[in-house]
């Protein structure tokens, strides 16, 4: 057995992150400002995107999306019970409703069969998740918004380096970036807004600082007034800069962190491919680059003979840490309770939230490390 836990993430911070992130704290200017603007300008480049606003988070930028397309009461959004619970609870706080698509069994992502039922007079956007590192079917469901006069808003927090049909995405349209430490890279927390409409751009960018226009450093550097005035109610969710030198630091090695994060995911395909328990995910066709955000196994639960949890509980006590991403957000206790969501109507959702389970993936891991896990899996199921 493993002499030390092998967590299923950890951030790759260097030496020389943490001594820029110093340099940031000496410098006097610690929040928004000149490490944010290159941040934001070599993620529009990286991505592809005429417009990238740094926020707080990736939460913060659904946030101010909600805000930003007037989403109240009455109004219903279509998004995945398949999903970070953020989206979903931000829908319910905006006084709006969720309406759950359900998922492709084997990809984890809507498709447009699935989010086809859901639209009625009250939907107001369509927010399909990009799963893993894989990418949703966009060009397809993207077409199916449009058809419907609906805004089609992307949660790419998985899909930094994601390609769809040969595109970043993000490229085109409207997605959200996280900055998370699991994430691909990461800035602590953070999150990335990326649209090619320069209106929502602006509006977003007003929104993050309490619907001022400008933000503390347009004001120090750019000659505007420091007297600008509310031109709306806005939030208070710019990023730091001192989040910002993580975040264009790491930047520059995200593709070698997805080459490290794809050369251990095949290795894990190569050795689990003979473990009959384990059901792989399938990857879309429209996924032309895998980010490999996350390598997720969905338990056979009836072969195994054990749960999903205890499968987990397990692995733990072989010093192997997991993940669950995600446990079906419209069966959490406040959907159930208070919402009122029931079991069964989301039957490929719910199948995969008893049997999904994240192993270990980041890029400071080692083949070994990938054996260690194989093996400790092994054990479990074998014994
Ligand atoms: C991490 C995550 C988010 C939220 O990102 P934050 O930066 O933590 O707010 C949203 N959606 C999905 C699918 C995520 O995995």
């Amino acid at each position: 057995m493993r002499k030390d836990f092998l967590p299923f993430s950890r951030p790759s911070i260097s030496e020389e992150d943490i001594s820029a992130v110093g340099e940031v704290l000496r410098s006097g200017w610690i929040t928004t400002g000149p490490k944010t603007a290159a941040f934001e300008r070599d993620f529009r480049e990286y991505v592809g995107c005429r417009h990238g606003v740094a926020l707080a988070s990736a939460t913060a930028g659904m946030h101010l999306l909600l805000k930003a397309l007037g989403i109240g009461p009455g109004d219903e959004v279509i998004t995945p019970s398949m999903t970070w619970v953020s989206t979903v609870n931000l829908i319910v706080l905006a006084g709006a409703t969720p309406v759950f698509a359900d998922i492709d069994r084997d990809t984890l992502m809507v498709t447009p069969e699935t989010v086809a039922p859901c639209f009625s007079s009250r939907t107001k956007a369509v927010i399909p998740v990009h799963f893993a590192g894989a990418s949703a079917n966009l060009s397809a469901l993207r077409k199916q918004a449009a058809h419907k006069g609906i805004p089609l808003v992307e949660d790419a927090a998985h899909a930094l380096g994601t390609h769809h049909r040969g595109a970043h995405v993000g490229a085109e349209g409207t997605a959200i970036f996280s900055f998370h430490p699991i994430k691909n890279i990461t800035t602590g927390e953070g999150g990335m807004f990326c649209t090619d409409d320069a209106e929502t751009a602006e509006r977003i960018s007003r929104l993050k600082f309490h619907g001022l226009g400008v933000d503390a450093y347009d004001r120090e550097t750019q000659g505007r007034s420091p007297q600008a005035q509310v031109l709306e109610p806005g939030y208070k969710y710019n990023m730091t800069d001192v989040a910002a030198i993580l975040g264009l630091r790491q930047l520059r090695r995200v593709n070698q962190f997805i080459q490290k994060r794809r050369g251990l995911a095949e290795r894990y395909m190569e050795r689990l491919a003979e473990v009959d328990e384990l059901l792989p995910l399938a990857i879309s066709e429209d996924t032309t680059q895998h980010a490999w955000h996350l390598f997720i196994v969905r338990l056979d639960i009836h072969r195994a003979g054990i749960s999903r949890d205890e499968f987990m509980a397990e692995l733990k006590k072989k010093n192997i840490g997991t993940g669950l991403h995600f446990r079906a957000v419209h069966l959490q206790k406040y959907y159930r309770e208070v919402m009122g969501f029931r079991q069964g109507i989301l039957p490929h959702t719910e199948w995969n939230s008893d049997r999904i389970c994240s192993l270990p993936l980041f890029p400071d891991m080692t083949f070994e490390d990938v054996d260690d896990v194989v093996e400790a899996v092994k054990e479990v199921l074998g014994g």
